[in-house]
């Protein structure tokens, strides 16, 4: 059976292997393993293969993995990527380094106001819908310049670029015309005065096309831990 270890090392060769074809610099991709629904052995496991960033999208779950993990030697980076209710938002930024899933003004209100003094500001994405269906998260891309401009005026959170979860296609080419669509939304935030540096862009089945794309973080679960057992929503 593949050990965590070692399905690390594939994913980190397929990184590799995607940047070698697409002219990026390995340097400029960083893989946040995500690990809803494992337990806190199998991150554990990761961080000892050097491994650490996770990503995580169950408030509770992820709160018990970060105290039980809390006394590791590795300091560990937490990434929250999943839907995020208001009434939730206070151990988010208590607990967390980067938010990848803020798709509205009141939530980045909310964490900003409860970003603990002391604390480094909340690195923070802006979620955006780039594949056009009603019942996905993310803000529309119409209204992202205006968002954008009121997060990064919220003195505790540090805006750091988009996100986005497009349904899987199969279809190489198709992913990379999305992937593509929220880098060039990305590119005209910046022309506007902002500093974005981060694209979070890319799963397990289609992480070759985001790096394509230029994704600055790639968002992995299944090739990592595992098929995951739990139903999802
Ligand atoms: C579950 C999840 C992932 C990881 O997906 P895999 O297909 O298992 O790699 C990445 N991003 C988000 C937002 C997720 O919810």
């Amino acid at each position: 059976m593949a050990t965590i270890q070692s399905n690390l090392q594939a994913v980190n060769t397929r990184i590799a292997a995607a940047c070698a074809a697409f002219g990026r610099d390995r340097a400029d991709v960083r893989l946040v393993a995500v690990s809803k629904t494992w337990p806190a052995e199998a991150v554990r496991e990761a961080a000892a293969a050097g491994q650490l960033d996770f990503g995580e999208n169950y408030l509770q779950e992820a709160l018990d993995k970060i105290a039980a993990l809390s006394s590791l030697p590795e300091k560990l980076s937490w990434h929250f990527i999943g839907p995020l209710q208001s009434n939730k938002t206070r151990p988010v930024a208590e607990h967390f380094d980067w938010v990848h899933s803020v798709d509205r003004e009141k939530i980045a209100e909310r964490l900003n106001a409860q970003r603990p003094e002391g604390a480094p500001a909340l690195n923070l994405c802006i979620q955006v819908n780039i594949s056009g269906e009603a019942s996905k998260s993310g803000v529309e891309p119409a209204a992202l310049a205006t968002l954008a401009r009121a997060v990064a005026r919220m003195p505790r959170l540090k805006l750091r670029g988009l996100m986005s979860v497009p349904e899987p296609t199969g279809d190489e080419a198709l992913s990379r015309r999305r992937f593509a669509s929220l880098r060039k939304l990305l590119e005209e935030l910046n022309r506007d005065g902002h500093a974005l540096d981060t694209l979070s862009m890319g799963m397990t089945t289609d992480l070759e096309a985001a790096v394509a794309e230029g994704a600055t973080m790639v968002r992995i679960g299944t090739a990592i831990f595992g098929q995951r057992h739990q139903a999802l929503e």
